[in-house]
C-alpha cells in the first residue's frame, strides 16, 4: 500500500463576497495574480451553486465552510446571522457579534477534533465574513471596525492580540485618506460605460473616486474601496507570521473573506466599470496572498479553496425599459400591511407576521391565543401575494419537501434555506431580475441562478488541476477539503466529497 501523503499544514479558505463566476472567464485575459493562478494551476468548478434560497452573506459563509445548508446551520439571513448584543465589540463602530446562532460544526472543528493543537485565524472587513467560516470556534477572528482598525468581539476575548494591536497602531488607512481610486489598467481595457446615472444612487458615478480626507468619514467609507481588501490580506499575512500558522506538524486554517467586491457590486452593479476594476484588484490581492504564503511556508503543504457567498442581479433598469424609477420592483408592502391591520383588529400585534428576504413567518400560537385561524390567514396571504405584479411564485413551506422531491429546484432551494423549527409558512420568489420595492442599489438574495451560481476553485497538493463542468454545490467544498486534510465531518452534513478533483493518494475509500 502506498504511503499516505503528508497532510497539509495550512488550509486557506478564501471567500470573495459577491463574486459571480462569469467574471472569471470574462476578465481572465487581464488576470495576472491569484485568480489567474487558481484558474490555470488549480481546479475550477464552473457549475457550482449554493443550493439554498435567501442567498445572502451570512448563510453563504456559514454553508461554504461547514458543508451544511442554512436549514441546518441555523444561519438563515443576514438579519438572522451574527448580530449579538451579548457580545459587544472590544472597540470600534458596529454592533456586537458572535456565532451563537450557528448550529453544529465547521471544517475547522473537524480538523481540531483530530488535533487539538490546530489553530485558526479568520479575517474580513465584515463581522459575518470573519466569524462564520470558523463556525463557533473561539480562535483569532478579526474584522474591520469602520474606524481605521481591526477589532473583534467579547465572544473571542477581552483584549485584542498584541500582534493586532501592533497592526492597528500603524494607522493603515492614513495613507489612503484623501486619495483616489483610479483604474488599474488603461481606460481602453474597460468596455463598460463609466457614467451610468442609476449607479451609486446617481452620485459619484465616474472615475476617479476619492476617499474622504476627513478621518471620521474616510475611515468609515474606506470599506467601500479596493484598498480594504489589500489591508485584509496584509492582516492575514501578518497573522500567519505572528502565530506561526502553517509551520506544522498540525494542520492550521487561515480564513480570508474579501468584501469589497460586494460593496462595489452593490453600489455600482455587476455591469459597471467599477466592478470590473475591483475584480482585477481582487486578482492582484489574491496573487500577493498566495505568493507570500508560498514564500513563508512549504508550498507543497498548503491547500487553497475559493468560493463566494452569493452572486448578484443586474440593476432592474438594465432589463425593464421606460423611465419609471420603480420599474422592475415588487411592492409587497400593501399586502403585508393589510394583513397586519386585519390581525391587529383581532388583538394580534403586527410582528406576529414577518416578511424577511422572501421568508414569511407567522407566530401561530399568538394567532391561536386570539382565536384567529392561521391556516386561513396563510391561504389569503398566499393569494394576495401571488397577485402582486412581479411575483413569480409563493410556496407553502409545508409543501416544499414534496415539491423538492419532484425535482423542483426553487422548492429545494427554499427547503434548504429554512430550518424546520423556524415559524416560516410561505416563501416568496420574484420573477427573475425583479427587485424588492425599496431597493435602489444592485443586490442579491433570491434563489435564482444569478444569485446562487458561484465559482469554486481548489489549488494545492492533492488537487487535480483542470476545468470541471459538472454540477456541484457549495456544501461540497468543506468535505472535499476535509478529505485532503484526511479528516471526516463529526456530524451528518449535506455535502459530498468532490472525488473527481482529488489525486489518487488523497482519495478516501468509498463507503
Ligand atoms: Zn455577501
Amino acid at each position: 500500500m502506498a504511503a499516505q501523503p503528508a497532510p497539509p499544514t495550512l488550509v486557506v479558505q478564501i471567500t470573495i463576497d459577491q463574486l459571480r463566476p462569469d467574471y472569471l472567464d470574462k476578465w481572465a485575459h487581464q488576470f495576472t495574480g491569484g485568480l489567474a493562478r487558481l484558474m490555470k494551476q488549480g481546479a475550477f468548478f464552473t457549475q457550482a451553486f449554493h443550493d439554498h434560497a435567501a442567498t445572502e452573506t451570512a448563510p453563504g459563509h456559514a454553508t461554504l465552510w461547514s458543508g451544511r445548508t442554512p436549514a441546518h446551520t441555523g444561519v438563515v439571513l443576514n438579519e438572522i446571522g451574527v448580530a449579538d448584543p451579548q457580545s459587544p465589540l472590544l472597540f470600534g463602530r458596529g454592533g456586537g457579534a458572535s456565532p451563537y446562532r450557528f448550529r453544529g460544526s465547521a471544517l475547522f472543528d473537524w480538523i481540531r477534533s483530530r488535533d487539538q493543537f490546530s489553530r485558526a485565524l479568520s479575517v474580513s472587513r465584515k463581522d459575518r465574513g470573519a466569524i462564520l467560516p470558523l463556525g463557533r470556534a473561539k480562535q483569532q477572528v478579526l474584522w474591520y471596525s469602520l474606524d481605521g482598525r481591526f477589532t473583534t468581539s467579547r465572544y473571542y476575548g477581552d483584549t485584542l492580540p498584541t500582534w493586532v494591536q501592533r497592526f492597528n497602531a500603524r494607522d493603515f488607512t492614513a495613507k489612503y485618506l484623501g486619495t483616489s481610486w483610479n483604474l488599474l489598467l488603461p481606460v481602453s481595457e474597460y468596455p463598460e460605460p463609466d457614467s451610468v446615472g442609476y449607479e451609486h444612487e446617481g452620485k459619484d458615478v465616474v472615475f476617479p473616486h476619492r476617499l474622504d480626507a476627513d478621518r471620521r468619514n474616510g475611515t468609515y467609507t474606506f470599506s467601500d474601496f479596493p484598498w480594504m481588501d489589500d489591508v485584509t490580506v496584509d492582516l492575514a499575512l501578518e497573522g500567519v507570521t505572528a502565530l506561526d500558522l502553517g509551520k506544522g506538524p498540525s494542520t492550521d486554517v487561515l480564513a480570508v473573506s474579501l468584501s469589497t467586491t460586494d460593496a462595489v457590486g452593490h453600489a455600482f452593479g455587476p455591469d459597471s466599470r467599477e466592478l470590473h476594476d475591483q475584480v482585477l484588484r481582487v486578482d492582484r490581492a489574491l496573487g500577493r496572498l498566495i505568493d507570500s504564503l508560498y514564500a513563508l511556508r512549504d508550498s507543497t503543504r498548503i491547500v487553497f479553496a475559493l468560493g463566494s457567498d452569493h452572486g448578484v442581479a443586474p440593476y432592474p433598469e438594465r432589463f425593464f425599459s421606460g423611465t419609471d424609477p420603480d420599474r422592475g420592483r415588487v411592492d409587497t408592502r400593501p399586502v403585508i400591511n393589510a394583513a397586519r391591520s386585519a390581525l391587529a383588529a383581532h388583538g394580534v400585534e403586527g410582528d406576529a407576521l414577518l416578511l424577511q428576504s422572501g421568508i414569511l413567518s407567522l407566530d401561530r400560537r399568538r394567532l391561536a391565543a386570539r382565536g384567529v385561524n392561521a391556516d386561513s390567514v396563510v391561504t389569503a396571504l398566499r393569494a394576495a401575494l401571488l397577485a402582486i405584479p412581479g411575483v413569480m411564485r409563493v410556496d407553502r413551506v409545508s409543501q416544499l419537501a414534496a415539491n423538492a422531491a419532484r425535482g423542483d429546484t426553487y422548492a429545494r432551494r427554499w427547503l434548504n434555506a429554512v430550518p424546520r423549527d423556524m415559524q416560516a409558512v410561505l416563501t416568496v420568489t420574484n420573477k427573475p431580475n425583479y427587485y424588492s420595492f425599496t431597493t435602489r442599489y444592485a443586490t442579491h438574495g433570491t434563489p435564482h441562478d444569478y444569485d446562487a451560481h458561484i465559482p469554486v476553485l481548489f489549488l494545492g497538493a492533492g488537487i487535480k488541476p483542470g476545468r470541471y463542468p459538472q454540477y456541484v454545490r457549495s456544501v461540497d467544498v468543506a468535505p472535499t477539503l476535509a478529505a485532503i486534510v484526511g479528516v471526516e465531518p463529526i456530524e451528518p452534513i449535506d455535502g459530498r466529497i468532490l472525488r473527481a478533483v482529488l489525486m489518487p493518494d488523497v482519495l478516501p475509500p468509498r463507503r
